[in-house]
């Protein structure tokens, strides 16, 4: 080893190699600050008197797989200006860290690859070390997003772990960057994201939710200049919900074995693209027989494959026009339960239409919860909500490796 090394390997600068040492499968290097470059940690003056030592030692990145160690007496000055005894500054690691930055961006650079548990083992330290680390570097990258240019925005609750733990999420949609994560669900989940948003004077054009009445209040209050699409994929999944109901409730009305045979194992059949269904287990013909067999199934199942239409359509208009027929025919139906989904669809209409302003929805957020899904089965998430909420805003780009 030589001063120069210590450089090339361990980014250590403006210290000399001293000694070696190897010990229990360890190796340990002393090095040492030259009298010349010690100054005030303060004020930066070097006319500093030395006033004892004290002895630290840093884990630096690992030679072999031996855990390697760098030794040194870190002097305590007493400056003139300042008038006071310090120990003065390292340059090779943060405050009160017992690792140095070589050692912190190594442990990242294999967090790319593995989890938190394996850095830890191949590194032999703890498990909150690594998380430290990684902590540490998701908030000075993602801590603080800069919201001032933000212009369209999703927003939406995910459901983590088990319990009705929720977090809600809003995303950048023009970046794909997550620019906030609230602890829970509804308007108290976002108060801090309003806050933020005023102080950084964002000029938010349009956003896309749910058609959760707290959504609706909170973007009314909040974004009142902005347009409020109604996410698309939510009022199919909402109207799926209902085709589901129907279902079951036909199925233990039917009169007949053989009808319930029929309806039974159709739930998926009914919820699929028709494109999708599977030629070769007979799903179309099963599919069919149901509908045969039930007009009210039909007329639902048909409505649903109808829905789509109101977000195809060349502009506002003619959407308006689809969706108004729809409406009517859902009355029509008089199936209890679609003349209520029709009832609140036309609540909505202005913000379901408002997809022709700014073609915009929450599927990006899809995208999101995967991730999440896959982190959460990690129990870090709840040991720390912090780092876990950490993760998240910093999941577009995430190079970690996501369970650990
Ligand atoms: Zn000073």
């Amino acid at each position: 080893m030589s001063t120069s090394l210590l450089y090339h390997a361990f980014g250590i600068v403006g210290y000399h190699y001293r000694s070696q040492q190897f010990h229990g499968g360890t190796v340990t290097f002393r090095i040492e600050q030259p009298r010349e470059r010690l100054c005030c940690p303060q004020c930066g003056c070097q006319d500093v008197w030395v006033r004892g030592h004290e002895e630290r030692t840093f884990r630096t990145v690992p030679i072999g797989a031996k855990p390697t160690f760098v030794t040194l007496d870190v002097a305590r000055v007493w400056c003139p200006v300042c008038d006071g005894v310090r120990q003065v500054k390292i340059g090779f690691a943060d405050p009160k860290k017992r690792y140095t930055r070589s050692f912190e961006r190594y442990a990242l650079d294999l967090s790319r690859h593995m989890t938190i548990k394996d850095v830890a083992e191949h590194l032999q330290v703890s498990w909150d070390t690594i998380k430290d680390i990684q902590a540490k570097n998701l908030q000075r990258r993602f801590g603080k997003p800069k919201l001032h240019k933000l212009r369209e925005i999703a927003l939406d609750e995910i459901a983590v772990g088990k319990g009705h733990h929720y977090v809600t999420v809003v995303l950048n949609l023009r970046s794909g960057a997550v620019v906030f994560v609230g602890d829970g669900k509804g308007t108290e989940a976002l108060e801090n994201f309003w806050k933020r948003l005023r102080r950084a004077r964002a000029k938010v054009v349009a956003v896309a939710t749910d058609m959760s009445k707290a959504y609706i209040r909170a973007v009314r209050d909040n974004l009142p200049q902005a347009v409020h699409v109604f996410d698309h994929f939510h009022v199919v999944k909402l109207f799926n919900e209902k085709l589901t109901a129907l279902r079951r409730q036909l199925y233990q009305q039917a009169s007949t074995d053989a009808e319930r045979k029929i309806l039974k194992g159709t739930r998926w059949l009914l919820l699929k693209n028709p494109e999708n269904l599977d030629e070769e287990r007979n799903e179309l013909e099963r599919l069919e027989e149901a509908l045969e067999l039930n007009k009210s199934l039909s007329i639902a199942y048909y409505l649903k494959e109808d829905l789509r239409q109101i977000w195809s359509q060349p502009d506002k208009r003619t959407a308006r026009r689809v969706l108004r027929d729809w409406l009517a025919r859902a009355r029509a139906s008089k199936i209890r339960i679609l003349v209520q989904f029709a009832a609140t669809l036309e609540e909505h209409e202005e913000g379901v239409l408002n997809y022709y302003e700014y073609r915009i929805s929450t599927g990006p957020l899809e995208g999101t919860n995967n991730k999440i899904q896959l982190m959460k089965r990690q129990a870090y998430g709840f040991r720390d909500q912090a780092f876990f909420k950490l993760k998240i805003l910093g999941i577009h780009e995430t190079k970690h490796a996501l369970v650990g």
